[in-house]
């Protein structure tokens, strides 16, 4: 159990933590490379390129750029082209996509007994198709997507999302417990309202720095999920 006081419900992230954000990526890189190949460029190798730039930091801009470059494209075709492949990207809807293990369990586990709520961030079409992939649209209570509560502005580490989670549940906010695996997003969005939080070594951000540091600290979701049980 956590210190303080009884949770009062449970808010739980998405990507790297419900499922592996890389798995979804990869999809996305091999929609880009089938686009590329249809306009003349080697799709195998878009694809290769531009996954290595996304593993390489999925948050920086400019991948499909630099994926280009290192296939060789001249500057000029490539500027021709990243249109098309951007709209390839965004336009990428995984029909299946795989969860950590145990993952759906926990939600049920933690459903059980907190109203449970995700909270995520990012163009919405397409989180809302992650959560179909996964099979998880149904395992909460609500969902909370903050670009439709203010653009890229709401995103975490931005409280707005929380609050909204809090408001929908009709709980405080700051009694509520958010599991997430990026400490400047999760953590911080938890800690600006006051609620405590546990932090999953999962994805990505496995690694990064305990800033600001969670009131716990899990493997994974499966394990998040028995410390509030
Ligand atoms: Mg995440």
């Amino acid at each position: 159990m956590l210190p303080g006081p009884p949770p009062q419900a449970v808010v739980v992230d998405l990507d790297d933590t419900v499922f592996p954000q890389a798995a979804y990526l990869d999809g996305a890189a091999r929609a880009v490379g089938r686009a590329g190949a249809a306009v003349g460029l080697d799709g195998p190798a878009v694809t290769r390129a531009l996954r290595a730039q996304l593993r390489a930091g999925s948050d920086r801009g400019g991948t499909i750029d630099r994926a280009l470059a290192v296939c060789g494209v001249p500057p000029e075709r490539a500027a021709e082209l990243v249109p098309a492949l951007v709209a390839a990207f965004i336009g990428y809807r995984p029909r299946r996509l795989p969860v950590f293990p145990r993952a759906r369990t926990a939600l049920t586990t933690l459903r059980a007994r907190y109203p449970l709520a995700c909270v995520t961030d990012g163009n919405p079409a397409i989180q809302r198709a992650k959560l179909a992939a996964t099979g998880v649209a149904d395992a909460f209570d609500t969902v909370v997507i903050t670009d439709e509560l203010g653009g890229r502005a709401a995103r975490k580490p931005c409280p707005d999302g929380l609050r909204r989670a809090a408001e929908l549940l009709g709980v405080p906010a700051d009694l509520l417990v958010v599991i997430g695996d990026r400490p400047g997003k999760d953590m911080a969005a938890a800690a600006a309202v006051g609620a405590r939080s546990i932090r999953v070594r999962t994805g990505e951000y496995a690694d990064a720095p305990d800033e600001p540091p969670a009131t716990a600290t899990a493997p994974d979701l499966a394990a998040a999920a028995a410390i509030l049980h």
